[in-house]
């Protein structure tokens, strides 16, 4: 068994965008900038925001957080996005999620400019995707598929399970293994909550992508020899034992089903690093279109 680590592959893909960022600069060009709004103060978010905006600044973009209310309007953060939409300085938009409740999402995600939608959620965008045209890929699958690509994991003909149909990950996801593409063309079956007998699929699946949310849920049982797991699931689960007071599990019972595996992402450090390293990816390409 071998392991897809992130933290490596996400290394590699950040020296490459550090290196053009500067060829950009040293152009008299600027560098990229990425715009991210937080709204409230989730304990979850609070950490991928802080990681996304040091992320910037380890690759040479410009960041810029803005912070709103657990109880802002719906109208004022809609304002900002368009404010930001407008700003010729800023490349790339995105806005953490989950949002409270009071503030409609599909229609924050429809105010983002597309051509400042690093994070692919966009409909104009998920469009393209759907349609192999460019476009940004949702940072949580372009993640995958550039960890695939430093790894040499081969995936034409093979057989996929993706577990999850969320627009951020599980749909994406399905939708690029299996296109024309080089870390495509999987025969992929798509897993939700109402599917019967997902043991017998994964038993069938030389490649699963578990993005649940259900910490530990895939086990030894549900696993083929020799498959590659990639594990997108974070948890946080109370641990007395740690400082943070809580622990992050993924949704693979890595113990038992690592022997199995030919190759399998950890958590934390598999998926994590690579879903940032994509989104770095997506506000780089913003940059140069604008450009
Ligand atoms: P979501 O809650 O939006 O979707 C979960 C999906 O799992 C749903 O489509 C549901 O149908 C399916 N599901 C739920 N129970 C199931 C079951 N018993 N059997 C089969 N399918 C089931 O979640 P999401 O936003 O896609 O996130 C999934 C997980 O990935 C979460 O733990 C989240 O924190 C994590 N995540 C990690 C990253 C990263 O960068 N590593 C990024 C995004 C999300």
């Amino acid at each position: 068994m071998l392991i897809l680590d992130g933290k490596i592959a996400s290394a590699a893909v950040k020296a490459t965008l550090l290196a053009q960022t500067q060829a950009l600069t040293i152009a008299g060009k600027r560098a990229p900038h990425l715009a991210a709004i937080l709204v409230g103060n989730n304990g979850a978010s609070e950490t991928y925001v802080a990681s996304k905006v040091k992320n910037c600044e380890e690759t040479g973009f410009e960041s810029t957080l803005v912070r709103l209310d657990v109880d802002v309007t719906e109208k004022i953060l809609l304002d900002k996005i368009i404010e930001l939409n407008n700003n010729p300085s800023v490349d790339g938009i995105l806005v953490q999620l989950p949002l409270p409740k009071h503030i409609d999402e599909a229609k924050v995600i429809e105010t983002i400019n597309p051509a400042k939608d690093v994070d692919g959620f966009h409909p104009a965008n998920v469009g393209r995707l759907v349609q192999g045209l460019p476009t940004f890929i949702p940072a949580t699958p372009y993640g995958i598929l550039l960890m695939l690509a430093h790894f040499d994991i081969p995936t034409k003909g093979k057989n996929a399970v993706v577990i999850g149909r969320s627009n951020i990950v599980g749909r994406p996801m399905s939708i690029l293994l299996s296109s024309n593409i080089p870390q495509g063309n999987c025969t992929v079956t798509l897993c939700h909550s109402r599917t019967k007998e997902l043991e017998t699929h994964c038993k069938q699946a030389d490649i699963i992508v578990a993005a649940l949310g259900k910490p530990e849920f895939l086990q030894a049982n549900m696993i083929k020899k020799g498959a590659v797991v990639i594990d997108v699931g974070i948890t946080r689960v109370n641990d007395n034992t740690k400082k943070s007071g809580f622990r992050l599990l993924g949704d693979v019972h890595f113990e038992s089903v690592a022997p199995l595996c030919s190759w399998i992402t950890p958590v934390p450090g598999g998926v994590g690093p690579m879903t940032i390293a994509a989104l770095l990816k997506n506000t780089f390409q913003a940059c140069q279109q604008r450009h």
